[in-house]
């Protein structure tokens, strides 16, 4: 009788967990229109980063169970990824390899190849086939391997050896073993016997996909190796060790990225597996969960004995490098990343600064000097664009409805919606936040001719460098002083390659000199109070106690729970929400001034929540 061995074993997380492998394809430079280079960087054999979506100025670090670089080769990915889960499966226990990623990052590279470049498909098979030989020699079971081929599209199971089957059934016996009763299976004796049958298969499957609006990107082909061993000796016992080999529909989300002609149910198909692949890799390596969802998608019901239990799993998400992959990267690494985070091992977030160009949009994100709640900013945009004064007015005209505006409406939106909208609003916060740049970037250009015009034409002129000159500020920078302006243009013609240290240094010398700059300056609340708020009883305060207060409000920020935001003075629900969402937006604040930047906190407001907290804080 097939005995499956310990569909549980005794609850050992280990050998349940899926290990993802990561591997970036090499940077291919037609397919980066825009020329801007690579945007993922491996820093060793388990360690690679990103910029940072939400602040271009950081990169985002990734660590698993291992990275494979641009330079890696087929041999590589198998040796370390897949070779050492074969064994499993001479022993009645079963294994699977899924490729996973975006189109066109490398799932079929890296599980096909070509006949140059043999991938993991050819080589596991060949594998098994010398595995087999090998036992065969020492001990006393009878070996027999045969193979089937499918493919889940639309959520229908299709026989790819049988090319004219419909959508088969997915069961399950009483030992918990999965089947597809009516699904061709033949047994195969060598591997050309396999290259026999699976060569033709494929080939089915790229002619179909020709046809059907690149159909193989949207669904996920499965190769099944079966190994069946049988004891010589009496009783016959029997063992079947399975090995799933699965290259996953594209990642990216189709409806996002306006596909053509992609009707919603395939779209919405392709996402429900993923998405349910995702919450099972999620619920095996938490070890937490009590139900798993196999059920919820055919992929995952098909591969429920393969995946958990006493199975072994390996996933490798495959990364392109360009730019026009940026958002399905992050999405694609975050999904990899996520169950990196429960087993703690989670990605940790770096200052590092990298692109001078974005250290403009990051003045768009921090609000520039972030003394003004975001409507009377939305409010002065707009004035300023009508009247033509505002170094934003090329950026609006060239949007409509404004970028700027969409942005802060979502992000305001965000604020006070589910974790499970916020990560869709995040996206669209993030493609924005790319359009911005975009229209940033063709504005110079247009200035940039402009005054190469003028020039040509002779007309010379002492203001010739302002449009430039404001090109490269924030349109929320308006209000800062002039030597403010000046310092925030010094940031945006810094060489390409800023170190940490440099950008800390910056960071705060700009903001020292914001405070400095500011004061003298600073408008005269109508009733004077508060001058008399900000100079009289800071000074009465010990520096170090007063310093060390600024830190634990700080620490509240950046960590607190709702509750415990709340539990600050002058903090409502409202504002507890909004610094939440700040914080989910921006990242941590780096000071407790930060603060200014939350919608609705004015300077005023901040100095009353500074005041009353450090007297709170004193009186404990
Ligand atoms: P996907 O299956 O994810 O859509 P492909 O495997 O078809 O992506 O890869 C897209 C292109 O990139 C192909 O031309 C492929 O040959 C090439 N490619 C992918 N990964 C690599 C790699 N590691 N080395 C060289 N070329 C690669
Ligand atoms: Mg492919």
């Amino acid at each position: 009788m097939a005995q499956r061995v310990a569909v549980s074993d005794g609850g050992s997380k280990k050998t349940s967990r899926v290990r993802v492998a990561v591997r970036l394809r090499p940077y291919m430079g037609k397919e980066d229109e825009k020329g801007e280079g690579p945007c993922v960087k491996g820093l060793d054999s388990q360690n690679l980063e990103i910029i940072n979506w939400r602040n271009a100025t950081e990169t985002v670090k990734y660590h698993f169970d291992a990275f494979h670089g641009e330079q890696t080769t087929q041999q590589e990915v198998f040796l370390s990824s897949v070779k050492p889960i074969l064994p499993h499966i001479l022993n009645g226990q079963n294994a699977s390899v899924f490729a996973y990623g975006p189109t066109g990052a490398g799932k079929t590279h890296t599980m096909l190849g070509s006949s140059e470049q043999a991938g993991v498909i050819p080589r596991a098979v060949r594998e098994v086939f010398n595995l087999v030989r090998a036992k065969d020699e020492e001990e006393g079971w009878d070996y027999s391997i045969g193979m089937s081929y499918l493919e889940i599209y639309n959520e229908k199971v299709l026989d790819l050896l049988s090319p004219n089957s419909h959508d088969l059934p997915i069961r399950e016996d009483k030992d918990k073993n999965i089947l597809i009763p009516g699904l061709t299976h033949t047994t195969i004796s060598s591997f050309s016997d396999f290259d026999k049958h699976f060569v033709p298969a494929s080939l089915n499957r790229t002619t179909a996909s020709t046809k059907l609006n690149q159909r193989s990107s949207r669904s996920h082909a499965i190769l099944l190796i079966k190994v069946v061993r049988t004891r010589r000796a009496l009783p016959n016992r029997q063992q079947i060790g399975k090995l799933y080999l699965v290259d996953l529909a594209g990642s990216e989300d189709n409806r996002r990225t306006g596909n053509q002609g992609i009707r919603l149910k395939e779209s919405g198909a392709i996402n429900l597996s993923l998405f349910t692949l995702s919450k099972v890799v999620d619920s095996l390596n938490s070890g937490t969960a009590i139900r798993v969802p196999y059920r919820d998608s055919k992929l995952t019901r098909l591969l429920q004995d393969s995946l958990g239990g006493s199975a072994h799993s390996v996933m490798i998400t495959n990364i392109a490098p360009e730019y026009k992959y940026y958002f399905d990267t992050f999405t694609a690494l975050n999904f990899a990343a996520k169950s990196k985070l429960i087993v703690n091992k989670p990605f940790t977030r770096e200052t590092v600064a990298v692109l001078p160009v974005k250290r403009s949009r990051e003045g768009h994100e921090a609000g520039g000097s972030g003394t003004e709640p975001q409507k009377k900013r939305q409010k002065e945009d707009k004035k300023a664009e009508q009247d033509g004064s505002s170094p934003s007015t090329h950026l609006h005209s060239l949007s409509e409805p404004s970028v700027l505006d969409r942005l802060i409406a979502l992000e305001k939106q965000m604020m006070s919606c589910k974790d499970k909208d916020r990560i869709g609003m995040l996206k669209d916060v993030a493609q924005y936040r790319k359009e911005i740049q975009e229209l940033k970037e063709k504005q110079r250009e247009f200035e940039n001719k402009t005054k190469l015009l003028s020039r040509l034409a002779g007309e010379k002129s002492g203001t010739s460098q302002e449009p430039n000159f404001k090109n490269n500020i924030a349109p929320l920078e308006r209000k800062q002083s002039t030597a403010m302006k000046a310092k925030k243009q010094q940031a945006v013609v810094q060489p390409l390659q800023v170190t940490q240290q440099v950008v800390v240094v910056k960071k705060q010398s700009v903001c020292v000199k914001k405070k400095e700059s500011k004061l003298p300056d600073q408008v005269e609340p109508p009733d004077g109070k508060e001058n008399m708020i900000q100079d009289g009883w800071e000074s009465q305060i010990d520096t170090s106690v007063l310093e060390h207060s600024r830190q634990n409000i700080l620490q509240i920020l950046n960590s607190g729970s709702l509750k415990e935001l709340k539990g600050l003075q002058q903090i409502g629900v409202k504002k507890a929400k909004l610094i939440l969402g700040w914080r989910e937006i921006h990242g941590d604040f780096t000071k407790v001034e930060d603060l200014t930047k939350v919608e609705g906190m004015t300077e005023k407001r901040f100095s009353t929540f500074m005041k009353a907290n450090i007297l709170s804080n004193m009186g404990k």
